[in-house]
C-alpha cells in the first residue's frame, strides 16, 4: 500500500486494487494513443467497441459462462433490477422469494408490483443472522422464479449452497460475484450492481438465460428489457463507458490473481483471519451463525454501542475506514471484497486485539 492511502472496509462503493488504479491514471489523458480519455470517447467508436467487446469477453471466460447466458451491462444500479426482474419474468403471475436480508426484501416488495410475491423464507425473526436449510424453503409450483441473494450485505451472511428449485433460479450477486467459482448454468439470471466487487458505481451486471428474454410485461421500458438489451448487446443508448473500462482493467487484475479460484482462496484466508478472532474473542462477537457467515462482509459487535463507536474511531486512527455496520444493522462491519488485500484484514485483526487489550 503505498503511504497516503488508507485500507477502505466500505461496503459499496469499495476499495479497489491499487494497480487497476494506477493503470487507469497512467491511462487517463491519452487512452492507447487514441489521444483521448475513455470518458471523452464515442460509444460507438472503434476503440470504445473494443474495450466493451473485451470486458465482455473476459467476464465471460472468468465466470465460464455458457453461451446460453448473455452478459448485459446496464444502468440504474442493482435496484433497477428490483423491479426489473418481476418485469421481465413474472408475466404478471407468481414467484417465490427468499428474505434473508435488506435488500431481498426490498426486492419482493418492489415485485408486489407486478404479482404475487410468494414468501420462501423469511429469517427477519432471528436478525437475519443465518442462511435457511433447502428443506426450510417453501416452494410454490406455480413460480415463475425463485429469488435470493447470495451475499447479505448489511447482516453478514451468505448462502453456501446452490438452492435446488423447479422454477429458474435469479440470484443477486451484488456482494460476492468474482470471489468464487459458480455454475452459470444453474442460473436463469444472475445480476450485480458492480460498485462492490468489480468497478466503480454506475454498472449492473446481468447474466442472462436468453431462453427466458422476450416474456415482458407489455409497459416495460426499452431500457428494461432484457429481450432489447440482448438484441442491441446492451448499446441501445450510451452505457456506463468509464464503468466497462474499469472493469476491464479489473478483470485482467482477477486473472493475474488466478481468476474466481484464486479470489476464493484469498476470501477463505481473509474471513478466516477474522472469524477465528471473533471466536476466540472476550470483547467482539461475530453477528452471523458459523454456518452462514459471509466471507465478504464481516459483521461484529461489543454489545455496546459506545464502545462499537469508540472503535470505530481507534482503527480509523489507524488508517482502517469504514468499518461503521449498516444503520439497520448497527455494531461493526468490515467489507474485505475481491480487491482487499490480506494485509488490510491482518493490520485489522492487530488493531481489533489491541483495543481489546484496552478494554479488558
Ligand atoms: C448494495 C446492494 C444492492 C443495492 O445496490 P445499488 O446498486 O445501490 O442499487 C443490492 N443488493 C445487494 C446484495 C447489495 O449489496
Amino acid at each position: 500500500m503505498t503511504e497516503d492511502r488508507v485500507y477502505n472496509f466500505a461496503a459499496g462503493p469499495s476499495t479497489m486494487p491499487e494497480s487497476v488504479l494506477q493503470r487507469a491514471r497512467a491511462e487517463l489523458m491519452n487512452y492507447r494513443g487514441t489521444g483521448m480519455s475513455v470518458m471523452e470517447m464515442s460509444h460507438r467508436s472503434p476503440a470504445f467497441a473494443e474495450i466493451f467487446q473485451d470486458a465482455k469477453t473476459k467476464l465471460r471466460e472468468l465466470l465460464r459462462v455458457p453461451d446460453t447466458h448473455e452478459i448485459l451491462f446496464l444502468q440504474g444500479g442493482a435496484t433497477l433490477q428490483f423491479a426489473a426482474i418481476p418485469m421481465n419474468l413474472m408475466e404478471g403471475a407468481a414467484a417465490d422469494y427468499a428474505i434473508t436480508g435488506n435488500f431481498s426484501a426490498k426486492a419482493a416488495k418492489e415485485a408486489e408490483k407486478y404479482g404475487t410475491v410468494r414468501i420462501a423464507c423469511d429469517t427477519a425473526d432471528t436478525g437475519h443472522n443465518r442462511i435457511p436449510a433447502q428443506t426450510e424453503l417453501r416452494l410454490s409450483p406455480d413460480a415463475k422464479y425463485f429469488y435470493y441473494c447470495a451475499n447479505n450485505t448489511i447482516y453478514g451472511t451468505e448462502w453456501q449452497y446452490i438452492p435446488e428449485t423447479a422454477a429458474p433460479l435469479v440470484c443477486d450477486m451484488s456482494s460476492d460475484i468474482l470471489s468464487r467459482p459458480v455454475d452459470v448454468s444453474r442460473f436463469g439470471l444472475i445480476y450485480a450492481g458492480a460498485q462492490k466487487n468489480m468497478a466503480p458505481a454506475g454498472l449492473t451486471v446481468v447474466i442472462v438465460d436468453k431462453r427466458l428474454a422476450g416474456r415482458e410485461l407489455p409497459y416495460t421500458p426499452q431500457i428494461m428489457s432484457y429481450d432489447t438489451m440482448i438484441r442491441h448487446d446492451s448499446l441501445l443508448n450510451t452505457p456506463p463507458c468509464w464503468c466497462i473500462y474499469m472493469l476491464s482493467l479489473e478483470l485482467d487484475w482477477l486473472k493475474e490473481q488466478g481468476g474466481v479460484e484464486g479470489m476464493e482462496q484469498l476470501k477463505k484466508a481473509r474471513a478466516k483471519i477474522l472469524y477465528d478472532l471473533l471466536d476466540e474473542s472476550r470483547l467482539f462477537r461475530a453477528h452471523a451463525l458459523p454456518d452462514s457467515r459471509s466471507d465478504m462482509n464481516v459483521t461484529f459487535r461489543t454489545g455496546n454501542a459506545e464502545l462499537d463507536a469508540e472503535f470505530i474511531a481507534f482503527a480509523k486512527e489507524r488508517g482502517l475506514v469504514n468499518l461503521k455496520g449498516h444503520k439497520v444493522a448497527g455494531g461493526m462491519r468490515a467489507s474485505v471484497y475481491n480487491a482487499m488485500p490480506i494485509e488490510g484484514v491482518e493490520a485489522l485483526a492487530a488493531c481489533m486485539k489491541e483495543f481489546e487489550q484496552k478494554h479488558v
